[in-house]
């Protein structure tokens, strides 16, 4: 199977080659020329097996330039149970009759981008070998908080790769902090950032477009690359557990083979929702994809009118992970549903860039209305969703899942349709504790305590363990103390490189 770029046909490349340039040289993103489809068989015979069957099950047939041991080596590598807390990895829960909860959190990191970037370095190393890459390779991570950390526990250790990751300096959540400046591992640095996080994206990007520091880091026989989520290497491995879901209401005897299911995604950059549009492509029976946004709900108007439009103020709301005003996955969606049509990707996409919005046409709206639904909620609906689900169930979500609940609320009101619903939770409760804590308890409850005596206070509520990754944390040595500004970052790359040395 071939993979070539959203816009342009005549790009083909293997899936390795695909993973190891990640963005394709005209600036779109690759795409698989076919969508595989699997037999009504398949997917009921999925549930038979384990979490990483199902992972080799799904990633074999896009990877079709990779041998089968290969696969399984690297699925065993991520899904294991130094790396998971449960043996199934991605459990489903079932919260009330019609509503099942996708835990996406059990990784090292407590957020479901472990689900892509534990998997994504070994994807990665066997790649550039079948590419024929001799150097090392080096992560640039500019990050808001949860990619950072991931892509740190994701690389940490593995064999030809460093992972040099930078955040805003008061930016991101005290949790994140703390797991990012104590990570462990002998190939990774972390830095602050005296600026927001746009300034940290750009100082990455600029590095990345340096072709003389190109040049300087080849002589030291290293090449740079990125663990974004537009790689496909970070796509393709979630597509998995929206089958693995499936096969486990089946397993659990809570639908037959063959019945439809909705599946709800809280949004940020499309990559996750896209993956679940695949799985439907693929022959997963899902009825309709629910895309929650918060108070950023560019893709809510979207969907509903037709124009992307990011002219708006950018909002800091109390689920960060989602607020984002460009969704870079969105292209691989727009491209599948207008059935390929890169003239049409490129135009939008130039015009995105020039004028910041775009509108497409009535057919390509309505394709898409088909398909999705979409809504959006402010903090206040969000922290409300929190309380409610806890007084009535018992469980505990995180701002991030809230969102999506809050959502499917919005859309079992307009449509009254009963069908069975999969949540995606992104992100442990655990890793956004105080705005949850102050949900759940009443900020005033809270106002003395640090973060982990939050945690505790949850855990002891929800009955809900708290993850070894988040209880250490205290005990844990401070390892990465620098900050540097965005115009110094290339330097505290050479230096966590080992070579400043002009
Ligand atoms: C990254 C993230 C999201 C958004 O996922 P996309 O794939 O970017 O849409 C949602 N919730 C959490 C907790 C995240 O870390």
């Amino acid at each position: 199977m071939y993979y070539q770029s959203t816009r342009d046909k005549n790009t083909q490349t293997s899936a390795a080659g695909a993973i190891v340039l990640g963005l394709a040289r005209d600036g779109g993103l690759f795409v698989p020329q076919i969508i595989p489809r699997l037999t009504r068989y398949e997917i009921e015979n999925m549930a038979k097996m384990s979490y990483q069957g199902r992972a080799v099950d799904i990633l074999r047939r896009f990877l079709t330039d990779f041998d089968n041991d290969e696969i399984k080596a690297c699925v065993d590598s991520a899904y294991n149970k130094t790396k998971f807390e449960t043996d199934s990895v991605a459990p489903v829960y079932k919260l009330y009759e019609n509503l099942y909860i996708l835990e996406l959190w059990h990784g090292p990191t407590c957020a479901f981008k472990d689900m892509a970037l534990q998997i994504l370095p070994h994807l990665l190393t066997v790649s550039a070998k079948k590419e024929g890459v001799s150097e090392d390779i080096a992560i640039l991570v500019a990050t808001s908080g949860d990619t950072g950390k991931a892509a740190l526990e994701g690389f940490r250790d593995v064999d030809k790769t460093k992972i040099i990751v930078f955040y805003p300096r008061d930016g991101v959540s005290n949790i994140q902090k703390l797991q990012m400046v104590t990570q462990e591992g002998e190939n990774v640095g972390v830095c602050a950032v005296d600026g927001n996080f746009d300034d940290a994206q750009n100082g990455v990007k600029s590095i990345f477009s340096d072709k003389e520091f190109e040049k300087l880091l080849k002589n030291k026989n290293i090449v740079l690359s990125s663990a974004n989520s537009i790689n496909w290497g970070r796509l393709v491995p979630q597509i998995v557990y929206y089958f693995s879901a499936y096969a486990d209401l089946i397993k659990n005897e809570q639908i037959e083979m063959g019945a439809q299911i909705n599946v709800v995604v809280p949004t940020g950059n499309f990559g996750n929702i896209l993956a679940a549009y695949y799985a439907k492509c693929m022959g997963l029976p899902v009825k309709k994809l629910i895309c929650a946004s918060n108070l950023n709900n560019v893709l809510t108007d979207f969907i509903k009118s037709g124009t992307y439009d990011r002219n708006r103020s950018f909002k800091t709301t109390v689920s960060p992970s989602m607020d984002i005003l460009i969704s870079s996955n969105l292209e691989r969606f727009l491209y599948d549903i207008t059935g390929g049509d890169t003239e049409k990707i490129r135009t939008w996409m130039g015009e995105l860039s020039k004028n910041g919005s775009y509108t497409v046409d009535d057919e390509t709206r309505d394709a898409m209305s088909k398909l999705l639904w979409a809504g959006f909620c402010d903090d206040d609906g969000t922290i409300a969703q929190i309380k409610k689900t806890e007084e009535e169930y018992s469980y505990v979500l995180d701002t991030h899942t809230a969102v999506g609940m809050n959502v499917y609320a919005q859309y079992v009101k307009e449509t009254g349709d009963e069908t069975k619903t999969v949540i995606a939770s992104t992100a442990s409760p655990y890793k956004f504790s105080e705005s949850v804590a102050a949900a759940v308890f009443g900020e005033e409850n809270i106002q003395s305590m640090d973060d982990l005596e939050i945690i505790e206070k949850l855990s002891e509520r929800s009955g809900i363990k708290i993850p070894a990754s988040l209880s250490e944390l205290g005990e844990k040595k401070v390892r990465f103390e620098e900050v540097c500004t965005p115009s110094s970052m290339k330097t505290m790359v050479e230096k966590i490189l080992g070579i400043n040395n002009g």
